[in-house]
């Protein structure tokens, strides 16, 4: 697709010298008792958690000793996070340091997505912003954030390079479930080269694969199995949509998880089932948050820009895989997408 991580980045994306240098003195300049937040986005997948537990590992390693990570919202880690190195950093968002002297924001692109710890961005000494949307707002003070990084893991894996910090089984578990997670299992067009070479350094380590790849993503109870299958059936296919590219469509609410007693993260993976269908370009999950407020899921094909969509109704992510908060009820959330779609088209 591109090459622009095979040999440094173009001009005008990614970070520059100057952010790595002001990255490095940041961690560099620390004082022993300094305190540290890391901070990744809310309802986090895992780039956003691999990621941050991967780089706390590392500061350990140098020695960081206040260090606590954290995300917005109920302090629940979904299942097949529960084993990952470094989850003795996790605190509730309750717990996070007040006033640190450093926070870290990892795979966050936007304020909104730090939720009720927004407010750590002022009252922190410094910002330091881990990132790979092309949508990122720079929010922070320092942002090493690269659109071309197929997860925000590559951009963390360079930076503990640079402090020195030598990968080990631990920082590369949690660094290959954030790189197997933000390629699809390395199948997607940010598979570059270098996405491999990277993932080599971490299998170099003695981590295994297998495990790791049937913990994230092929382990579900069997209640949510059934649940799949429901929600599956109700599916819609229109044909029309998106200028004739087709859109796929389902959704689940909060009593089809009380039903089958299945956690909402179960649903996480309900998209990958969708957007299976080869007559859509576009597939979409609405999942039920509150009575009139759902968590959607946007993916594409190639043929429109799904990003375009999800920022146009209050979201972000990237091109192919994005997502916003819609309120009302499913109807009109997918009414709004629907009219968002054609405008969205991709060249070619
Ligand atoms: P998901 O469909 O939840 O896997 O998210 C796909 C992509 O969209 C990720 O890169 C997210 O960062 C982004 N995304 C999802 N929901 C939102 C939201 N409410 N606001 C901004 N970005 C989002
Ligand atoms: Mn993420
Ligand atoms: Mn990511």
């Amino acid at each position: 697709m591109n090459d622009s991580a095979e040999g440094g980045t173009p001009a005008g994306a990614g970070p520059t010298d100057t952010d790595w240098a002001a990255a490095l003195a940041a961690v560099r300049g620390l004082p022993a008792d300094a305190r540290v937040q890391l901070i990744c986005h809310v309802n986090p997948d895992g780039d956003a958690l691999g990621t941050m537990l991967g780089f706390g590992l590392g500061l350990r390693r140098l020695g960081v000793r206040q260090l606590r990570a954290t995300f917005p919202g109920p302090p629940v880690l979904p299942e097949p996070f529960r084993w990952l190195p470094g989850l003795e950093l996790l605190v509730p968002q309750d717990d996070a340091y007040p006033e640190p002297d450093l926070v870290i924001c990892f795979d966050v692109a936007s304020e909104y997505r730090l939720g009720d710890l927004a407010d750590r961005l002022d009252k922190a000494g410094t910002a330091l912003v881990l990132d790979h949307h092309a949508s990122n707002t720079r929010f922070g003070g320092i942002h090493l954030v690269d659109p071309h990084a197929a997860a925000t893991s590559v951009v963390a894996q360079e930076l503990l390079d640079r402090l020195g910090v030598p990968l080990d089984a631990e920082i590369a578990t949690c660094f290959y479930v954030a790189l197997s997670t933000d390629t699809g299992s390395f199948r997607f067009e940010a598979t570059t080269p270098a996405v491999h070479r990277l993932a080599a350094r971490l299998l170099a380590t003695g981590i295994r694969p297998g495990d790791i790849s049937r913990r994230i993503f092929d382990t579900r109870p069997f209640g949510a199995v059934r649940l799949f299958g429901e929600v599956l059936l109700r599916a819609r296919l229109e044909p029309a949509a998106a200028a004739g590219r087709g859109l796929v469509w389902t959704y689940a609410t909060r009593a089809d998880l009380a039903r089958h007693d299945q956690p909402a993260y179960v649903l996480e993976a309900l998209i990958d089932s969708v957007r299976c269908t080869a007559e859509a370009d576009v597939s979409c999950v609405v999942k039920q948050v509150d009575t009139a407020e759902w968590a959607v899921s946007l993916r594409s094909k190639g043929a429109v820009d799904v990003s375009a969509v999800a920022v146009a109704l209050g979201g972000g992510g990237h091109r192919f895989a994005a997502g916003f908060t819609g309120r009302g009820t499913v109807d009109e959330v997918v009414d709004r997408i629907r009219g968002e779609l054609a405008g969205a088209l991709l060249p070619g």
